[in-house]
């Protein structure tokens, strides 16, 4: 269950005064406009990547500490976050210090994103990124935490 967050979580954490995140909203476009991705390469405390997948009106959110997997064989570690805006899908910027998420954001790899199959505990997509091209899952396994992983083929 990817479950509903929506932007409320989003919009509790930061201080738009302060961040130059986009503030957003939940917009649903239309079923024939083409869904996209996003992966943030985020120099927060930790290192990690954020993976953002166009769901539901919003992006859906996961922090994958050791990075997105390229080829097919890792398994990775994907702590779902909270939903972002769709207008995050293009950010890029500086997160001041004090503030939620503070580090450098830059965008690792974007690209289409199609939805193929969605069960109670995993999703099946396609993405066609420079980096990251074919079939991906999302395994839900406890609370917060999924396995990201390449199809094999
Ligand atoms: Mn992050």
């Amino acid at each position: 269950m990817i479950g509903k967050d929506t932007l409320g979580e989003y919009k509790k954490l930061r201080d738009f005064t302060r961040t130059p995140e986009p503030k957003g909203r939940v917009i649903i476009r239309p079923r024939q406009v083409k869904t996209r991705f996003v992966i943030h390469e985020h120099h927060a405390s930790h290192l990690h990547w954020d993976l953002r997948l166009e769901m539901e009106g919003v992006l859906k959110s996961w922090a994958v500490p050791k990075g997105p997997p390229t080829k097919p064989g890792p398994k990775r570690l994907a702590v779902q976050t909270e939903d972002h805006p769709l207008d995050y899908i293009d950010f890029e910027g500086i997160i001041p210090e004090g503030h939620y998420g503070a580090g450098t954001v830059k965008i690792w790899d974007a690209g289409p994103f199609e939805l193929l199959g969605q069960k109670d505990r995993e999703i099946k997509f396609n993405l066609q990124g420079k980096k990251l091209k074919g079939t991906y899952y999302l395994l839900h396994f406890k609370e917060k935490n999924w396995l990201f992983f390449k199809g094999k083929k």
